[in-house]
This record gives C-alpha cells, sequence and structure tokens, in this order.
C-alpha cells in the first residue's frame, strides 16, 4: 500500500487533515449530467488543450513563484510578483487589499453572485531558509513547492486557460492570493475578505491539498493561547523563597492535562497540546517569567469551548495553589494572550458545491473522499458560506519541512480539474 503512506505523510504534515471522518462521496446524476454536460462544450475542450500547451510555462512559474520567500507576515514580494503575473494574464482588476491578500476581479455576465477561488502565499518558512528549488530527476525539491505555491501557479493558469479560451462565466470570479494561512497567521487574509463586507461572496473554493480526490468540506475549529506567570525573579541562593514561575507552570500543566484527558476521552475528537515553552534567564536564577503555547482543537465548537475553559479555570487553579504557599516577597501573576482562533462548522453534503466537485472528481475517473481540515475554508463555512479546498494535484510530500518535494505527476490533469470546478460553480455563459 505505497499509495496510503504516500497520502499518511502527506496529511500528517500539512494543515490539510484527513485522518478521521473521511467519507466518500458520489455524486448525485443531476450533478453528474451537469458535469458531462458542461465538460463536452467546445470552450472547455478548448481551455483543456491550452493548460496541457501550458504545462511548460506552469512549471517555470511554480519554481519562480517558489524562489520568492514569502515567511509569516511578509509576504508582500511574492504578492507584488504574483499580482503582475495575474495583470499579465489579463484580469478586470486587480489590487492588494489592507491585510495583503492580492485580489483580481474577473467580471462574469453578471448573475450577481460571487465565487471566490484562493491559493495563499505564505510559507512557514522563515526569510534566511534556502528556497532554490532543486531538480533531481522529475522531483522538485524546496520548501513551499507543494503548499502552496503549487496552487498559486496552478490558479494562474486556469485564469489563462479562461483567457485563452474565451469563456465567460454568469458569476463574477474573484481570484485571491490570500496571506496569513499558517500557523499563527490564523487565517488572517482569508478572514479580512469577509469581514470587509464590501465584497459580497455567495462561495469559496481553496486550493490548499495534495490528491484531488480529497476535498475537505469541514473545519476544524482551534483556539490556541500563550499564557505567562510573572514574579519578581532574584538570585537561586541568595533569593531563594520567592515565588518561582516555572515551577507554578509545573502545576499548571498537570492540573490541565489531567483534567483534560478526562475530558477529551469521549465524544467528538478534541485534542490539546502545550507546543512550546520558554522564560528563565540562568540555572542559578529564579526566573521572572514562564510562558507556554497552547493549541486546542475540535470537530465540535461546544468541545472547543469546553476545553478551553479547562485550560482557563486549572491554570489559575494552579496559580492560586501555588500563591498560597508563597510566604516571601509578592506573588505571581497571570495573563492569558489568545493568539490564535479558527473557527469550526460542518456543511451538508447534497450542497451543489459539493455535489459538483464529487462530480468533477468522478469525471477525471477518481472518487471523491470528504473531510475535515484546518484551512482557508473554516472562516466562510462558519460564516454559512459554501466552501471547499481542493487539492492542487501531482504527488509531494513533507510539507513544512525542509525536505518538501513535488513532483508534476497529472499535474495538468489537476489543473483541468480546478478549471472545470471554477467554471461550473460560476456557470458557463452563453
Ligand atoms: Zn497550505
Amino acid at each position: 500500500m505505497k499509495k496510503f503512506i504516500l497520502f499518511t505523510i502527506i496529511f500528517l504534515t500539512t494543515s490539510f487533515l484527513h485522518a478521521q471522518n473521511e467519507k466518500n462521496i458520489s455524486a448525485q446524476s443531476f450533478y453528474k449530467k451537469e458535469i458531462d454536460k458542461l465538460s463536452s462544450s467546445a470552450k472547455i475542450q478548448k481551455a483543456f488543450e491550452i493548460i496541457q500547451e501550458l504545462e511548460p510555462t506552469s512549471m517555470k512559474e511554480l519554481i519562480e513563484l517558489t524562489q520568492i520567500p514569502a515567511p509569516p507576515f511578509q509576504e508582500q514580494k511574492r504578492a507584488e510578483y504574483f499580482k503582475k503575473m495575474l495583470e499579465e494574464a489579463g484580469i478586470d482588476s486587480i489590487w492588494i487589499d489592507q491585510a495583503g491578500n492580492v485580489l483580481a476581479l474577473r467580471k462574469g455576465k453578471g448573475n450577481g453572485k460571487t465565487v471566490l477561488i484562493d491559493a495563499h502565499l505564505d510559507t512557514v518558512f522563515p526569510l534566511e531558509t534556502d528556497v532554490t528549488v532543486k531538480i533531481k530527476g522529475d522531483t522538485l525539491f524546496a520548501p513551499g513547492i507543494g503548499d502552496d505555491t503549487r496552487a498559486l501557479s496552478m490558479m494562474l493558469t486556469v485564469l489563462k486557460a479562461m483567457n485563452k479560451a474565451s469563456i465567460s462565466t454568469e458569476s463574477d470570479i474573484l481570484f485571491a492570493a490570500t496571506v496569513g494561512e499558517e500557523g499563527l497567521g490564523d487565517l488572517r487574509g482569508i478572514k479580512n475578505i469577509f469581514k470587509t463586507g464590501a465584497l459580497k461572496i455567495n462561495t469559496h473554493i481553496a486550493i490548499d491539498g495534495g490528491d484531488i480526490n480529497r476535498i475537505v468540506t469541514n473545519g476544524l475549529g482551534s483556539i490556541r493561547y500563550k499564557i505567562t506567570f510573572n514574579g519578581p525573579g532574584g538570585h537561586s541562593w541568595g533569593a531563594f523563597g520567592l515565588a518561582n514561575p516555572h515551577h507554578a507552570m509545573g502545576k499548571a500543566i498537570d492540573y490541565f492535562s489531567t483534567a483534560a484527558s478526562d475530558y477529551v476521552s469521549s465524544g467528538p475528537k478534541t485534542t490539546f497540546n502545550v507546543g512550546r515553552i520558554g522564560g528563565g534567564t540562568s540555572v542559578n536564577s529564579i526566573p521572572f517569567e514562564t510562558w507556554i503555547e497552547v493549541d486546542l482543537r475540535s470537530l465540535s465548537p461546544e468541545k472547543l469551548i469546553g476545553i478551553e475553559k479547562i485550560l482557563l479555570d486549572q491554570t489559575s487553579r494552579a496559580l492560586n495553589d501555588y500563591n498560597a504557599g508563597v510566604k516571601t516577597g509578592v506573588k505571581l501573576s497571570l495573563n492569558f494572550e489568545k493568539i490564535g482562533e479558527r473557527p469550526s462548522g460542518v456543511q451538508r453534503e447534497d450542497l451543489p458545491l459539493i455535489q459538483r466537485a464529487a462530480a468533477v472528481i468522478e469525471f477525471f475517473n477518481g472518487k471523491a473522499f470528504a473531510g475535515t481540515g484546518s484551512t482557508n475554508s473554516n472562516t466562510p463555512i462558519s460564516l454559512g458560506v459554501p466552501s471547499i479546498t481542493i487539492g492542487r494535484g501531482g504527488k509531494g510530500a513533507n510539507a513544512h519541512s525542509l525536505n518538501e518535494w513535488w513532483i508534476n505527476e497529472k499535474g495538468a490533469e489537476a489543473i483541468k480539474f480546478g478549471l472545470l470546478m471554477l467554471v461550473s460553480e460560476a456557470g458557463l455563459a452563453k
């Protein structure tokens, strides 16, 4: 089962989670017919040919984009470059919003609806990371080559093919290259698109997965905290007896993890993780500060609130218990800082967007699997706007690591899949 192992590697290392609740979806015959009819139209056939012809260009652009670093909160350079690429491909209007997203509007014939399609600009790698693409045989090695740079180049080729094949759609299409999808970026790009309200989005498609047979239709919610204990600090011998924040934090982690383990042992999958610990200046100093960063996740919005309450309550309890024993100097103080919040939500599988995705996957002789993930789709799903995350195709692994690689295996097919998916949702105009 080489294939299975490959999927496991890919999906354990990206934010695109399929491990649980993945379910096969078969398209209803209504949507199968719709997709069959659409795909046999002359314009779509023409666009498919163009995608095939553009293969060398798509690969060249993927390499160019990958080699522009785009660390969290530093996506500007890649954004400017990608904006130029979209302009050259041809677009009705294009701008960069206050969050840093590149937004490109392709006007439809005017049914008043807008389909948003996005790929994220940011990677998880710091600025000094070597992002040179190294080619060995058919394999491209570079941090960020798959997640999510391939999706940017895929989106660009979709736009070019639509233009060259003179495809017009009923709905407007908003192509977006978003900032802040990863980690502490906390979905700030997509959140801004939906927050401003100036853009009325009816449906959303994110390209941020691997295999095109797998789609994300439910949003896995998460809440993240940085928790800090502060004390006076002092010499380990000379000031002995002063409150020690590290000692108190040990108690807090114990109280929290014990109560949390019990809470998550039943019901919808819910997880907790103390991922980082810091503070202290030297082995012979009583630290003046200790901090932890905690990640909480759940498929259920209620459970997520429940585990958050346990974290806050147990940390406060530990602090009070610890402070009760402090006889010398000032007591410790506590600060909670929420550093991340991704909303969760579930969607019905008979939504037209999900049905179309299943039908398009079946058109390419695949089998659709719908799962839960933590992607840009979380935001629209939580607001009741239909949204899915689709794959960028090819074959790849080791996302979020320096050893990330991607192979252009049936890559053109994935771009055709993206185009068909988008045009089916936006409606082919006569
Ligand atoms: Zn991603």
